[in-house]
């Protein structure tokens, strides 16, 4: 049952049965304000409405995050999954940037799963989020809650954080090296959200990341394409990777909305090196269109210009072909059809239905199979330091 509600962090206790709220912990240990707490992280995050499961609004990790947005209007929901008027794309395109940077959503999840990868990562995790505040035209994440869908942060970070170390301490050491890492288990964290973006809600990524410093057998791994500065607080020790994804600029002011300017996440690089992490990129989506060869060249020629060695070094990259979905494309017509002049190539692309039903959309390999090798002459003549880790 929905059950509408003018709340403050006050309200949250008369809804949920709360005490009162505990302190909100400090994420930035360097002295300077959480960036959190700034203009830029509010233009991008300005929380009016928390849908919430009332368990995971009872949770500590929950009564902190409605504590951080007290003026935000409290909705109890029976499942985070199924929130009529929310979910679903109907009725949504019109507030389809809206919906994602005002409203949030708690649950717990229901299963914790840790599924095979061996691309990006060894594994992947039980995110501690699902959904995105930011609106790239091509995100897959949103696929299952229609795609207007905001993020859904989930509460119970303990019971994740415990099946992740139990998992790893399953595996025991890796002993052969693989793409994925040399020595470590890649875990990725982020497969259904932006974890730099769930670090402005609350401090489910520094508990992931705080978490991997104790295990030396794994590494954490999420893809980015926030710079969100309270990260380099983190002190990760060597043990999470990020990769910043990037795109020629041309290409992700049009379909990457709301993300920070690819030139701002390659100048982020040094930094997240320097606090630790490991820094890896991701070279994705690559969209055929005309010009593309050129505007890949000019970003690769961009990332060796400003990159300093000690990046160069230790860095690596996924190469990562743009695929589709019918239905994104027709709800991207209805609110981002510029988009879809790029994005939708039927004359390029071939459907291919999916376990759930989908009509996924690729390049064919008439189209796929060059074009990769293209993207690898041009980091081989651009960036030869930059090592790619698999590219499909
Ligand atoms: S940043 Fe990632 S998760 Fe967020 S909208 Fe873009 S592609 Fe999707």
């Amino acid at each position: 049952m929905r059950q509408p509600f003018a709340a403050s962090a006050d309200d949250a206790d008369a809804l949920f049965g709360l005490d009162a709220l505990g302190p909100e912990p400090v994420t930035a240990s360097s002295g300077r304000p959480s960036f959190r707490d700034s203009d830029a992280a509010h233009r991008l995050l300005c929380v009016r409405e928390i849908h919430a499961e009332p368990a995971a609004a009872a949770s500590p990790r929950g009564r902190q995050i409605i504590g951080r947005f007290p003026g935000a209007r409290l909705v109890e929901v029976e499942s985070h999954w199924r929130i009529p008027g929310l979910h679903g794309n109907e009725g949504n395109v019109a507030r389809w940037v809206r919906v994602k940077g005002e409203t949030l959503v708690l649950g717990e999840r229901k299963s914790l799963r840790t599924r095979p990868n061996g691309r990006s990562a060894d594994w992947i995790a039980p995110g501690a989020s699902n959904g995105c505040a930011m609106s790239c035209a091509y995100c897959y994440v949103p696929r299952r809650k229609g795609y207007a869908n905001p993020i859904t942060v989930f509460t119970d970070i303990d019971r994740i954080v415990a099946h992740i170390g139990r998992h790893i301490t399953r595996q025991g050491s890796k002993t052969e090296p693989n793409q994925c890492d040399p020595e470590a288990w890649v875990y990725d964290i982020g497969e259904n959200g932006d974890c730099s973006v769930d670090a402005l809600i609350s401090d489910n990524t520094a508990d992931l990341v705080h978490a991997f410093r104790r295990w030396p057998t794994a590494k954490a791994s999420f893809a980015t394409k926030f710079v969100n500065p309270d990260l380099l607080a983190l002190d990760p020790r060597g043990r999470t990777r990020v990769r910043f994804s990037v795109m020629p600029p041309e290409d992700s002011r049009l379909l990457d909305v709301r993300t920070s300017p690819v030139a701002e996440r390659i100048a982020a690089a040094a930094d997240f090196l320097d606090a630790g992490y490991e820094v890896h990129f991701n070279l994705s989506p690559v969209v055929v269109r005309p010009g593309w060869e050129q505007a890949w060249a000019d970003l690769l020629g961009h990332l060796d210009d400003v990159l300093p060695d000690r990046v160069k070094r230790q860095a690596a990259a996924e190469v990562i072909m743009l695929t589709h979905n019918r239905e994104l494309h027709e709800v991207n017509l209805r609110w981002h059809p510029r988009a879809e002049d790029v994005l939708w190539r039927p004359d390029l692309q071939e459907t291919k239905r999916s376990e759930n039903g989908a009509l996924n959309v690729r390049y064919a390999s008439a189209t796929k199979a060059p074009a990769v090798s293209r993207l690898r002459a041009l980091v081989a003549a651009r960036a030869p330091w930059l090592r790619i880790r698999y590219a499909f």
